[in-house]
Parts: structure tokens; C-alpha cells; sequence
């Protein structure tokens, strides 16, 4: 049993099993969300629930965010300026590390961290890669920003829930980096879910064109490990109707925050705004796309066999 306390916000697909890993490796998890459902999960993988994210963050050594957007992580660490509803960053013990692992906007980070700095509290942003999965299996790769020493120290609970710790630079950078990323992820999401239906389309078979492509120069990691076209690979969304995995509404989150981030500083993203522009267009075309894995872009190209 490990006397070290990590208090817990946001337990959804991510949250959920990344808690249930600090609690199994012996950390005392304080785990908090608004769903009851999250909280139940929560306590039956051996973490102790709180009805609000004050009471979980008491004591704690470690408090580790996991929230579906900047806006929703930067209300909860700096509070929305009704005494009612303080920011856990005036909540937790001077030694307290923060640590955000959503996907936000480098400028969410970089917000909280002045305000952490002004209170003399450590903060890093380390956004992850590696999706549910991963979060379940424990390798998730995280993407630090924000002072070494913090981030070393981050070490002792990151390396429970993942196997790359990346420090990317100052506060900030693990957005960056984490936007990066699934921007490319978009990109080679469509262009392989395109090639294959092209292939399918002058009667190919698509597992026989994915081999094919896995030997020569287009093999990427969509085609790889996470094949969006049904009955090639076993175990990925795309051969249980596109459930679970990643949400479509959450890839386009990230390819607006990629937009921004190319706005501010004057990057030219070209394919990551058609990306952006075709999971929008995707999303509209029916609602309920946006709960569908990213992987399911593939039915934009062509019909899917039965
Ligand atoms: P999710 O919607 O499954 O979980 C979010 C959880 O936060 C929910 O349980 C919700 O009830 C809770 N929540 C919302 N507002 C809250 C608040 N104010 N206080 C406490 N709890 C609150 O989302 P997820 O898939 O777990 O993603 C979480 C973050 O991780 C997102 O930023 C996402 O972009 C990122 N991410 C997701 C994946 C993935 O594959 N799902 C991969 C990498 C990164």
C-alpha cells in the first residue's frame, strides 16, 4: 500500500481506468465526477468517491484532471469567481502537484500555470496519446509541459497509467504536442480509409489492399493498427459498428483546437483544415456520428458491406 494520495477529477472512458490503475497499483485514488454512474465504476476499482471535487482534493499529494475540455479544466483549477465554487488550485497543500491530462489549447495551460506560479504551486499540462485501450492496459504515452523537476516527480504516478513520458518544454507544450498529433492522426485516418475504398471500389479486397500497403511505402499506424474498414482487423472499432474508441466530436474538438493553434502562429495547415472541414461535414450529415469512433469517416467514401 502506497500512504501517497492522488485525488482524481474526470472519470469518463479515459479517467475511468486510469484511476482504476492508481488504485490497483496502491495510491489512495479521491475520485470525483458529476456522472453517479463514473462514481460507481470508480469505487468498485478500489478508488474512494466524494460528492465534490473540494472534498476529493483534500490531503492530496497528486491531483490529476481528466475533463472534456479547456474550458471546463480551466473553471475547475481556477474557479469561477464565486466563493461558492473556488479553483482547486486554492484548495490543495502547498506541495500538491497538478496535473492536466486532458486535451485543451496550449493557451488553457498556460493560463492555469501563471496563476499556479503566482501561488508558488506545481502544475504541468501532460496530455495523452494511446486512446481507451491504452488507458485500460497502462501504456499510454504522455506528453509533459511545464518545469523537469514537476515533471519528474510526475514520474511516480504517470508511469503507473503509461509507458512514454515525453517532456515537450514549458507549460503548454504537451498541448501542442498532443494537437500535433491527432492532426496527423486525422490525416492519415482519412487518407487510408480513402485508399481503401478506392481499392474496394475497382473490386480489390480490402484485406488483400491493406497487406499491400502494410509492405510498401503507404503503412502509417491507422492502417496498421486500427484498420476503419469492417472485417480487416479484429478487436478495433471498425469491427463492432464504430462503437466506442474515439469519439468523432472529440477528433474534431482537437482539429479546431489545430486551427487555432495554426491561427496563432501564423502555421500553415492545409490538409489539417480539409481534415477539420471533413469530419465537420461528416458530423452534420447525422448527429449521431459525432459518438461513432473516428475510424468510421470511411463510410464518407463509399458504402460499407453489411
Ligand atoms: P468522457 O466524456 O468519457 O469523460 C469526461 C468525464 O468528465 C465524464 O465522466 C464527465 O462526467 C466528467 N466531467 C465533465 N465535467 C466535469 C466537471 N466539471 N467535474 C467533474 N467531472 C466532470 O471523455 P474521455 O474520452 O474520457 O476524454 C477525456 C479527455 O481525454 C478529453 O480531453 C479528450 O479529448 C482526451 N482524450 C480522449 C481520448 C479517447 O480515446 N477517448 C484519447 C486521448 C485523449
Amino acid at each position: 500500500m502506497n500512504n501517497q494520495i492522488v485525488a482524481f477529477v474526470g472519470l469518463g472512458n479515459m479517467g475511468g481506468p486510469m484511476a482504476a490503475n492508481l488504485a490497483k497499483a496502491g495510491f489512495v485514488v479521491q475520485a470525483f465526477d458529476l456522472s453517479e454512474h463514473a462514481l460507481e465504476q470508480a469505487q468498485s476499482a478500489g478508488c474512494k468517491t466524494f460528492t465534490t471535487a473540494a472534498a476529493a482534493v483534500e490531503g492530496a499529494d497528486f491531483v490529476i484532471t481528466m475533463l472534456p475540455n479547456g474550458q471546463i479544466v480551466e473553471s475547475t483549477m481556477l474557479g469561477s469567481g464565486d466563493s461558492q465554487q473556488p479553483g482547486l488550485l486554492g484548495l490543495a497543500k502547498d506541495s500538491t502537484l497538478f496535473i492536466d491530462c486532458s486535451t485543451v489549447a496550449a493557451e488553457s495551460s498556460r493560463a492555469i500555470g501563471k496563476v499556479a506560479s503566482a501561488k508558488g504551486i506545481a502544475f504541468i499540462d501532460a496530455p495523452v496519446s494511446g486512446g481507451t485501450a491504452a488507458a485500460a492496459a497502462g501504456s499510454l504515452a504522455f506528453m509533459c509541459g511545464g518545469d523537469s523537476q514537476h515533471v519528474e516527480r510526475a514520474k511516480e504516478v504517470l508511469s503507473v497509467m503509461g509507458n512514454n513520458i515525453f517532456h515537450a518544454g514549458d507549460i503548454g507544450a504537451g498541448a501542442v504536442a498532443k494537437i500535433c498529433n491527432n492532426m496527423l492522426l486525422a490525416i492519415h485516418m482519412i487518407g487510408t480509409s480513402e485508399a481503401i475504398q478506392m481499392g474496394v471500389k475497382h473490386g480489390l479486397d480490402p484485406t488483400v489492399l491493406s497487406d499491400i500497403m502494410l509492405k510498401s511505402s503507404g503503412a502509417n499506424w491507422s492502417l496498421e493498427k486500427y484498420n476503419p474498414y469492417p472485417g480487416v482487423a479484429e478487436g478495433v472499432p471498425a469491427s463492432r459498428d464504430y462503437e466506442g474508441g474515439f469519439f468523432v466530436d472529440l477528433m474534431l474538438k482537437d482539429l479546431n483546437l489545430a486551427m487555432d493553434a495554426a491561427k496563432s502562429s501564423a502555421a500553415s495547415i492545409p490538409l489539417g483544415a480539409a481534415a477539420r472541414n471533413l469530419y465537420s461535414v461528416f458530423r452534420q450529415a447525422d448527429a449521431s456520428n459525432g459518438r461513432k469512433d473516428f475510424s468510421s469517416i470511411v463510410k464518407m467514401f463509399g458504402e460499407l458491406p453489411n
